[in-house]
């Protein structure tokens, strides 16, 4: 077997009792009704299908993929697509039940769902990744649809890839469906800035928390772990608005300048030769050394479980900024709050991909497209309203923001169960 069958990933294990240790915290605080409290702990439904995929060498592979619908309550699932080789069904599961309370605390009528495909993208071709995404949509056909479940980019999937996926499922209707995926280039349906707003959004609640703290923005540094869809736009974005970005890291190691870094000069560079280190002026720094420099932000935005109770010690930032889904295990969470770092949560700090994506299915909708002013007006409309609720109700009930932010889209998405009441 080249890769873990579902229920062999210890990181989807970590990651699912994490996700429902975080339900059951603030479901406890919300004095959330048992039954109800009970049935958001275990996914809707889980699809788990095999994916064959002919190689360029003449070997058929076949890998595991997923699709995971968490909960559907407030509206059509909506979940991005990974592929990884730490793909699993208890982390899809994980992934899928922090889109169901991040949908809700953006107040956007979707329910939480992620897909993915257990593989190392990095070590197939352009050809094989294509056949993989077209196979592994025909598996999950049932299951998504503009109406069903709206799949997006996530680690290792990009505009491309929703490209195929939107081109596979219209194939087999026999017309158009720009509205089955989001995050699709714009000749093809999508919107415009999509592809920037999770690093965009991040930023935004950054410059937000910043205000709240009267720190002057040109006098703070930033680090930045991963330097993809999230990170790199991120960094970018921080480094537009005068912040000092003193590291960035990715998969393969990190790139370390307390003079700072150009972050579009390191754009170029990490496109040019498909990392960050190797940039003029930097030190290498490993993913572990980089999380615990010191600075003023920190924006873990690649994977789950980087700041544990281990590590949370020796971290010197005074925002954490959380673009990833999963970086920060409760304990460690509590370690940071002790240290009074301003922890600005995923289910917050990346909403702003969700948020375009659903400005992107609404246009598809409608056949109307918007223009880059409104969609920048709308996302930063939406984010920070959620912010500024997520910071009251951290005051008034005296809770962390992350539980506060949980608490939020808990109570909403239980509400609305209350209200339609149990099947059958
Ligand atoms: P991506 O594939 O574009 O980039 C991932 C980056 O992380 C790459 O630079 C990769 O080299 C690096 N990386 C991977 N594993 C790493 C590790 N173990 N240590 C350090 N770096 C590592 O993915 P992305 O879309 O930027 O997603 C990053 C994170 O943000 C994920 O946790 C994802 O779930 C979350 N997220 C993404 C979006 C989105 O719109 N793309 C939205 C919300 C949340």
């Amino acid at each position: 077997m080249p890769f873990p069958f579902w229920g062999e990933s210890q990181e989807g294990q970590s990651m699912l009792k994490e996700a429902v240790e975080q339900l059951d915290r603030a479901s406890g605080l919300l004095g959330l009704d048992p039954n109800l409290a009970d049935r958001l702990r275990y996914p809707k439904r889980a699809l788990v299908v095999t994916v064959p995929v002919r190689m360029d060498d003449g070997r058929v592979v076949s890998y595991t993929g997923y699709r995971v619908h968490h909960n559907v309550t407030l509206g059509p699932g909506k979940g991005g697509i990974r592929y990884a080789p730490t793909v699993s069904l208890e982390e899809t599961t994980a992934l899928a039940m922090w889109m169901t309370w991040k949908c809700a605390l953006m107040n956007i009528p979707f329910g939480g769902a992620k897909g993915g495909v257990c593989c190392d993208t990095l070590k197939m071709s352009r050809k094989e990744i294509q056949a993989l995404t077209r196979r592994y949509t025909s598996e999950i056909v049932m299951l998504i649809g503009p109406e069903k479940d709206i799949p997006a980019p996530d680690m290792y999937t990009n505009e491309q890839t929703m490209s195929w996926i939107m081109d596979t499922y219209s194939m087999q209707l026999g017309y158009s469906v720009p509205g089955v995926v989001t995050g699709k280039p714009l000749s093809v349906g999508g919107s415009l800035g999509r592809r920037e707003a999770t690093g965009l959004g991040l930023c935004n609640l950054v410059f937000a928390a910043l205000r709240r703290l009267g720190l002057d923005p040109e006098k703070t540094t930033a680090v930045v772990q991963g330097f993809g869809n999230v990170g790199s736009v991120a960094a970018q974005e921080l480094w537009k608005r005068k912040v000092r970005v003193i590291a960035v890291s990715d998969v393969q190691g990190g790139a370390y300048n307390p003079d700072g870094i150009d972050v579009d000069a390191m754009i170029r560079h990490a496109a040019e030769g498909g990392k960050v280190s190797g940039f003029p002026g930097v030190t290498p720094v490993s993913n572990r050394e980089l999380l615990e420099i010191p600075c003023d932000i920190l924006a873990p935005a690649a994977t789950a479980g980087q700041i544990t109770k281990e590590n949370a010690g020796r971290i010197r930032c005074r925002i954490l900024a959380e673009g990833a889904n999963g970086p920060t295990t409760l304990e460690a969470d509590e370690i940071l709050q002790g240290k009074g770092v301003f922890i600005i949560p995923d289910v917050l700090g990346n909403a702003g991909g969700v948020t375009a994506s659903y400005f992107e299915w609404v246009q598809d909708t409608q056949k109307f497209f918007w223009d880059l002013p409104e969609v920048q007006r709308q996302l930063s409309r939406i984010m920070l309203r959620a912010f500024d609720e997520v910071l009251a109700l951290s005051g008034e009930k005296k809770v962390s923001h992350r539980m506060a932010a949980l608490m939020i889209g808990i109570s909403r998405v239980s509400a609305a169960m209350r209200f339609r009441g149990l099947y059958p």
